[in-house]
C-alpha cells in the first residue's frame, strides 16, 4: 500500500505516489483502460489524482471524472490546473487572470463531476497578469469551497515567494508547487527546493521516471519498444523524444545493476529515488496500464542507502540536467 506525506505546511494528506493522466487518457489510452488504470490505483491505495484542464484539451478531466464518479469523495484528492489555452482561442483564454481562473475553475468541476478540487494549481507563472490579481481570486476561489488549497507549477523560487508572501497577506496559503524532477533532470535542487522549505511548500513532481525513460526499456540504437508513449503520434512521441539521445539511454543502462543490488525494478528505484527528498510530497506518477502501477506503488515507504544514491550519481550524474 502507499504512505501518504502532509502538502506543505497544511494538514493535507497526500498519497506519495500519485496518479497523473497526462498524454495517457482522452489521448494515448481508451476511456476503458483509463478508467480501469484509476480504479487499480484506488485498490493500490493511491488517493491522489492529478490533471488538467488543458491534457487532451480537456478530455483528461472529463475521464478521470466518469472513473471517480460513485467513489466516496471524502476519500479523494483531486489535483487539476489552470492557465493554458484549450478549445477556441480568445483573447482570455490563456494566463492567470481572474476571469481565466473563475471560468477555469467552473468548466474544470463540471468535467470532474465534483463541486470542489483539494488542490487548485496555477499551471505556469504568467508574466502579464498583476500576481495581486491572481492571488486574490484565488484567495476568493478557496473563500468558496470550490478550492480548497492553492499550489503552482513550475514557478521559481524568487515568484514563490513573492506568491507565497501575497497569499499570506490574503489568509491562505502557498501550499506545492508542481516542477518536473527525475534523476535526469535536478534543477530544483539549487534553489527551489531550499526556498520552499523555509516557506513550507511542498513539491509535487512531474515526470519521475523521465516519461518512462528510466524504466530502461528504451535502449541506445534500438527502435523505441511497441505501444510506449514514443510510438504515440498524436502528442507522446514529441514530448519524450528529447530524453532519447543514445548518451542518456546508455547511461540509464549502467542503473541496471543498481536496482538489482536494491532489490528493485528501474521503474520502482526512479521513483523511490525522489522520494528520498524530503521536500517532495508526492512522485507524480504516469501509466498506461494497470500492471504499471502495481510495480511502482511498491517504491512507496522503500528507503536508499547512500551507497545506492551514490551509485546512482555515478551511473547517470554526469547526463543529468541540473542547469537548464
Ligand atoms: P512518468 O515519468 O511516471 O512516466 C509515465 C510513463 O512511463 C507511463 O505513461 C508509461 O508510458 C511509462 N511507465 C510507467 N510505469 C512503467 C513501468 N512500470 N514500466 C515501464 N514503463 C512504465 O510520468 P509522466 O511523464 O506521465 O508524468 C506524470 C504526471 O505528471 C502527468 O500525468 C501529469 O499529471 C504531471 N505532469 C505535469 C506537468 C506540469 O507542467 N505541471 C508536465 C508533465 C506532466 P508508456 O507505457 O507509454 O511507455
Amino acid at each position: 500500500m502507499v504512505n501518504y506525506r502532509y502538502l506543505g505546511n497544511s494538514g493535507l494528506k497526500v498519497s506519495e505516489i500519485t496518479y497523473g493522466n497526462w498524454v495517457t487518457h482522452g489521448s494515448q489510452v481508451g476511456d476503458a483502460d483509463a478508467i480501469a488504470t484509476v480504479h487499480r490505483a484506488l485498490d493500490l491505495g493511491i488517493t491522489s489524482f492529478d490533471t488538467a484542464d488543458v491534457y487532451a484539451n480537456t478530455a483528461a478531466e472529463t475521464v478521470l471524472g466518469k472513473a471517480i464518479a460513485g467513489q466516496r469523495r471524502e476519500s479523494l484528492e483531486i489535483f487539476t490546473k489552470v492557465y493554458m489555452p484549450i478549445g477556441p482561442k480568445g483573447p482570455n483564454d490563456v494566463g492567470l487572470s481572474r476571469k481565466h481562473i473563475m471560468e477555469g475553475i467552473n468548466g474544470s468541476l463540471k468535467r470532474l463531476g465534483t463541486d470542489y478540487v483539494e488542490l487548485y494549481q496555477a499551471h505556469r507563472y504568467d508574466y502579464e497578469t498583476p500576481l495581486e490579481e491572481t492571488m486574490q481570486a484565488f484567495a476568493d476561489l478557496v473563500r468558496q469551497g470550490k478550492a480548497l488549497y492553492i499550489g503552482v507549477s513550475e514557478w521559481t523560487a524568487e515568484q514563490l515567494r513573492e506568491g507565497h508572501a501575497l497569499a499570506k497577506d490574503l489568509g491562505f496559503q502557498l501550499i506545492s508547487n508542481q516542477p518536473q524532477y527525475s534523476m535526469l533532470w535536478r534543477v530544483i535542487e539549487g534553489k527551489v527546493v531550499p526556498t520552499s522549505e523555509e516557506l513550507g511548500i511542498s513539491q509535487i513532481v512531474w515526470s519521475p521516471m523521465a516519461q518512462g525513460v528510466l524504466s530502461g526499456k528504451y535502449l541506445p540504437g534500438r527502435p523505441v519498444p511497441a505501444g510506449s508513449r514514443a510510438t504515440d503520434e498524436k502528442f507522446g512521441a514529441s514530448v519524450i523524444k528529447r530524453l532519447l539521445s543514445d548518451d542518456v539511454l546508455a547511461a540509464v543502462q549502467k542503473l541496471k545493476p543498481v536496482a538489482d543490488e536494491a532489490g528493485l525494478t528501474m521503474p520502482q528505484l526512479a521513483i523511490a529515488w525522489v522520494l528520498q527528498n524530503p521536500n517532495v510530497a508526492a512522485a507524480l506518477v504516469g501509466a498506461s496500464r494497470p500492471e504499471q502501477l502495481d510495480e511502482t506503488v511498491k517504491a512507496s515507504g522503500v528507503t536508499l542507502d547512500q551507497g545506492t544514491m551514490a551509485a546512482i550519481d555515478d551511473a547517470v550524474g554526469e547526463v543529468a540536467v541540473t542547469d537548464p
